[in-house]
């Protein structure tokens, strides 16, 4: 069993730059917060399942991907939570991580949850498996592989009480996988072992690298909202400039290091692709440009362009923290 890439969503570590950067009580921030929250959970799910599948010992010759973004011909792109791969099978799981008592519904389909006594209706994850598998088997015939995926969503979530669930026994607790792949060992070989790895080769190539960043933009924020400079850490207040290595924050009484490489991040994550030196210096409340070179050189940002036209960018093999 080998398993390839699972990457933290970048929509978990930009949200919580992009919610420190909205004014208190907005209704933008708690809508952002939520947001975050949905997000978190779902994630938490699928470590959940890949805990439990590592624990699983599968063949050697069973691949498993996580997380994988591909788009077809003619731009349409689709995510995939989960996807094994075995010389008997491909199969395609979709990760659900919701508590509360669960009724499927048709015509049209939806799920409706009852969380103590708080009744939502959602999108249902079962037509939303069903698109993927189709995306999927279009994006293999594309390449040439013939091959019809099977689906299942994973409940992760061990405080559901499904009630109804849908009429096509698409839906699994955990637990269940291992019954599941037992099952399906007997099915006959659909691929070799090179096959396989000509496939994997090939996601890896087409995977698209999705991108939400620069937030303000993705969501469309106005700028002018959005708290610039560095932010305490503890109550997200904009902070003074005391020294070129010192800030002040005056609701905590402290003094704050300066991290001009923090608040940089956020400047990627929330508010643009590139900067210039004079963005860098309003963007940090520095006096002078000679500050802002300071603050771009120790960050290790990227030049792009050159004299009036000089940019930076973040470098694209560093990782956001
Ligand atoms: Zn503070």
């Amino acid at each position: 069993m080998e398993i390839h890439f699972r990457d933290k969503p970048r929509m978990l570590i930009g949200l919580p730059r992009l919610v420190a950067r909205l004014p208190v009580n907005s209704v933008e921030r708690e809508e952002f917060e939520q947001r975050y929250q949905r997000i978190q959970v779902g994630y938490s799910g699928e470590l959940k399942v890949d805990d439990f599948l590592e624990s699983l010992n599968l063949p050697s010759s069973t691949r498993i991907l996580k997380n994988i973004e591909l788009s077809l011909e003619g731009g349409q792109s689709f995510q995939i939570d989960l996807l094994v791969i075995s010389e008997k099978y491909i199969l395609l799981f979709e990760v659900k991580n919701i508590a509360g008592e669960l009724t499927f519904e048709s015509n049209p389909n939806q799920l409706v949850r009852n969380l103590q006594g708080r009744v939502t209706k959602m999108d249902c994850p079962v037509t939303q498996l069903l698109n993927t598998k189709s995306y999927l088997e279009r994006w293999l015939k594309q390449r040439g592989y013939s091959i019809s995926v099977m689906s299942k969503i994973i409940w992760a979530n061990q405080q559901a009480f499904i009630k109804v669930a849908p009429e096509n026994a698409s839906v699994i607790f955990m637990k269940e996988i291992p019954l599941l792949l037992k099952a399906l060992e007997s099915y006959p070989e659909i691929m070799n072992l090179k096959d396989i790895e000509h496939l994997i080769e090939s996601i890896k190539r087409h995977q698209v690298v999705y991108n939400p960043f620069p937030l303000r933009e993705y969501f469309r924020i106005n700028e002018a909202i959005l708290k610039k400079n560095q932010l305490c850490p503890t109550c997200h207040l904009t902070l003074h400039y005391v020294n070129h290595k010192t800030r002040f924050c005056s609701n905590c009484q402290v003094n704050v290091k300066t991290d001009y490489e923090g608040a940089l991040q956020d400047w990627f994550i929330v508010f643009g692709r590139t900067i210039t030196s004079k963005e860098c210096q309003e963007f940090l409340g520095l006096s002078n440009r000679h500050q802002a070179k300071y603050a771009i050189r120790t960050t290790g940002l990227k030049k792009v362009g050159k004299s009036v036209a000089t940019k930076y960018i973040w470098p694209p093999d560093k990782p956001f923290k």
